[in-house]
């Protein structure tokens, strides 16, 4: 496959990401700016954080974690765009993973924001960060994984692995709901938000015709592909879902695609190719390593796929995600007939 590499709108940005530096917070065009927020002990290294001036203040895109630097280095960049935290009108989670949601929270204490996410998402909320539900979707993510074929021995350090980053989220109910197509309503702004279920069910874009840009969240970045995995919080058929929301952004006449993470970058349809291409091929290659066994468990077929680095020297957390992005290209393959699951203490998977 040939590797289209998207044109960085500002090659500074890029720089400071390819240098693993954090770029500047910046004017990305009259009214909107954009405020890298650190994360912490994570190679994703900060969320851009949009700020959009209205009339009277200003709304955000996406919060960041919650840590005080995090809370801090928001407040600094506000300051540099001429804005308080008070300033601060709405909140817009692009989805509930922590380096978007996590700070939104204080954010609305700090200012009386409003905080908007999809009901997909909304829904979720609950059980992912109330320490009174979180047992329940640990055992559920077990069970997932025992039929999987995780061997026991590696089920607990799995099943938990996420539970170290729950800190850093306030939980939050969000004040308003956003379905597909739903305008936001923003003075001197023409939002409008595009469902993008996929790395999570309740995924936002937001689209501004007018300014001709996308504010992508983790749908469509311009190096990486986001996690499209199946997990007790997932459907049954992400990867379906995520495939279904590419073709939806793609058809947008925009010039410029403003992500969550990296980079903003330009080519948004070339971008979506290439991201579907890579999981055309990724499918390809878990079909053909169906095809050579006699069933196998998902835990063993992920074993023997490609990954950026040596399976031996990748650490829990990442080959859980590795598990499950594997159960999520073969439950796609499995509703196009073309692999066979047979349920079972473990379920095990066949060619067609
Ligand atoms: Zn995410
Ligand atoms: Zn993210």
């Amino acid at each position: 496959m040939t590797k289209l590499v998207v044109t960085p709108a500002n090659v500074a940005q890029r720089d400071a990401w390819a240098g693993g530096a954090i770029p500047e917070v910046e004017r990305v065009r009259p009214g909107l700016w954009s405020v890298p927020v650190p994360i912490p002990v994570n190679p994703l290294r900060y969320v851009l954080v949009y700020v959009l001036e209205l009339p009277d203040g200003v709304a955000i895109i996406d919060a960041g974690w919650n840590t005080d630097e995090a809370y801090d280095a928001l407040v600094a960049g506000l300051a540099v765009a001429g804005y308080a935290i008070t300033d601060v009108k709405g909140v817009l989670v692009t989805h509930i993973h922590p380096d978007h949601y996590g700070l939104a929270g204080r954010v609305r204490e700090m200012s009386g924001a409003w905080i908007a996410l999809h009901p997909a998402d909304a829904r979720l909320v609950r059980e992912r960060y109330d320490d009174a539900a979180i047992d329940s979707l640990v055992e559920r993510e077990r069970e997932l994984l025992r039929r999987c074929g995780v061997p026991e021995l590696t089920l607990d350090e799995l099943a938990g692995a996420s539970m170290m980053i729950r800190h850093v989220v306030t939980m939050a109910k969000p004040d308003r709901l956003v379905e597909d197509g739903d305008e936001l309503g923003l003075p001197g702004w023409d939002l409008r938000a595009v469902w993008t279920p996929g790395h999570s069910p309740g995924h936002l874009c937001f689209v501004s015709p007018a300014r001709r840009v996308l504010f992508s969240g983790d749908h469509v970045l311009a190096k990486i592909t986001p996690i499209v995995a199946v997990h007790p919080q997932s459907g049954p058929n992400p990867l379906a879902d995520y495939l279904d929301s590419l073709a939806a952004v793609r058809k947008l006449d925009v010039e410029e695609v403003l992500p969550a993470h990296e980079y903003r970058f330009l080519e948004l349809a070339e971008r979506v190719d290439t991201v579907m291409a890579h999981h055309d091929e990724r499918l390809a290659e878990i079909e053909r390593v169906v095809g050579s066994l006699d069933g196998a468990a998902c835990w063993d077929l992920a074993t023997r796929l490609t990954w950026s680095r040596p399976w031996e020297t990748i650490p829990p957390f990442m080959r859980r995600a590795a598990n499950n992005e594997t159960l999520a290209h073969l439950a796609w393959l499995e509703a196009r007939g073309r692999v066979r699951r047979v349920a079972g203490e473990q379920d095990l998977w066949f060619p067609a």
